[in-house]
């Protein structure tokens, strides 16, 4: 079955002009397949024989709202959605004062091993289609009656794992017709895999790119991120200052407080050390606690940062949007998996 909400405009043209009909239909489709159509019978400017030729061909994603919960402290929503293979992923809707955030899914589960996430306990079981990351923006605007201005690339999976998905899924949330989200609007979260970060830098988009780095040094880093004991963090900071040379683009550090693990003076200067020479901002995110991890929270964030900040290192604490309603990075799929099958493979982590 041939999947139209993975293709681009152009890609839309030619398969309509197959089909013997008008290009101006591949804009029409186009349009309501973006703004969230759940059928080919609804597409009404189309005529009615091409509607059922689509529906006997063709494969429309439409995700389903497994869960929602909604955050009494904040209003953030976190979503869990049923995908057409009967797999879940998670999007969050979070409301600043700049406007609404969505963080979004790329893979089902990930394979990168952190030992702080819940995302990758199971490892991963497939990469998402374009249409099924664009689905999650779409139909979080749909479901919350809210427009959406920035979307974040950091819920469950290793975007550039999936390189080419998530890449065809930025050409087409960014397109005029469709969500036309700017690329200055949306960031994109990587534990660091230096190949596809210099492949990225390669393109110049204007994103913003994050690197979550949690540790300055290999002993540390590696213990968190197993990705670390291939590509050391010399490696992954030349790589950094080497996408800032090529586009301009400042890189924002994502750095996960855990208590007695990351959070000492000494790695404070170590980090700020690291960071020397090149223009890029420490995101301070409190650890949220993961019920499979011993980790914990650091109790002293505010050192850290003023540590950091007293080497002229700008660091921003990340303020904690619905602590309430388990909205970090899977753990409602998580805890959605555990409950519906008690039997879930248990092994794997420690
Ligand atoms: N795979 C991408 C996106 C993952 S999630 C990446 O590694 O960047 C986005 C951020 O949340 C990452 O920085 C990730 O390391 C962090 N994170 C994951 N689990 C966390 C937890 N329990 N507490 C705090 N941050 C966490």
């Amino acid at each position: 079955m041939t999947e139209l909400k993975s293709m681009t405009l152009e890609e839309l043209e030619a398969y309509f002009k197959e089909l013997g009909q008008p290009k101006f239909r591949a804009g029409q489709v186009f349009g309501w397949l973006h703004h969230g159509a759940e059928s080919f019978g609804e597409m009404s400017n189309l005529p009615r024989a091409l509607r059922e030729r689509l529906e006997a061909e063709c494969l429309l994603t439409v995700p389903r709202v497994e869960r929602r919960q909604v955050s009494r402290l904040d209003g953030t929503v976190k979503y869990l959605w049923r995908l057409g293979d009967g797999n879940c992923v998670e999007t969050v809707l979070m409301r600043y004062k700049h406007g609404n955030t969505v963080c979004v899914s790329s893979q089902v589960g990930c394979n990168m091993g952190c030992v702080f996430c819940a995302s990758t306990l199971g490892g991963k079981v497939r990469d998402l289609t374009p249409g099924e990351i664009l689905d999650q923006v779409i139909f979080t605007e749909k479901d919350s009656g809210e427009r959406i201005s920035n979307i974040v690339l950091m819920g469950i999976g290793e975007p550039l794992d999936n390189f080419d998905h998530v890449l065809r899924f930025l050409t087409l949330v960014n397109h005029p017709k469709g969500m036309n989200i700017g690329m200055r609007h949306i960031s994109l979260s990587t534990c660091g895999l230096v190949k596809k970060i210099d492949k990225l830098a390669q393109l110049g988009l204007q994103l913003t790119l994050s690197v979550s780095l949690h540790a300055p040094d290999d002993e540390t880093r590696s213990r968190l991120m197993p990705v670390n004991r291939a590509v050391g963090v010399e490696l992954l900071m030349d790589t950094c200052r080497r996408y800032f040379e090529t586009t301009g683009r400042r890189i924002s550090y994502e750095y996960a407080v855990i208590d007695g693990v990351n959070d000492g003076d000494e790695q404070a200067d170590r980090l700020a050390r690291l960071l020397r020479g090149q223009p890029g901002h420490v995101n301070l995110i409190p650890l949220n606690e993961v019920a499979e991890s011993p980790l914990k929270p650091s109790r002293r964030v505010r050192q850290f940062q003023r540590r950091l900040e007293g080497h002229g290192v700008t660091a921003t604490v990340r303020r904690k949007l619905g602590g309430d309603i388990d909205a970090s990075c899977g753990q409602l799929r998580r805890r959605s998996m555990l409950e519906r099958d008690a039997s879930f493979p248990e092994e794997g982590f420690s």
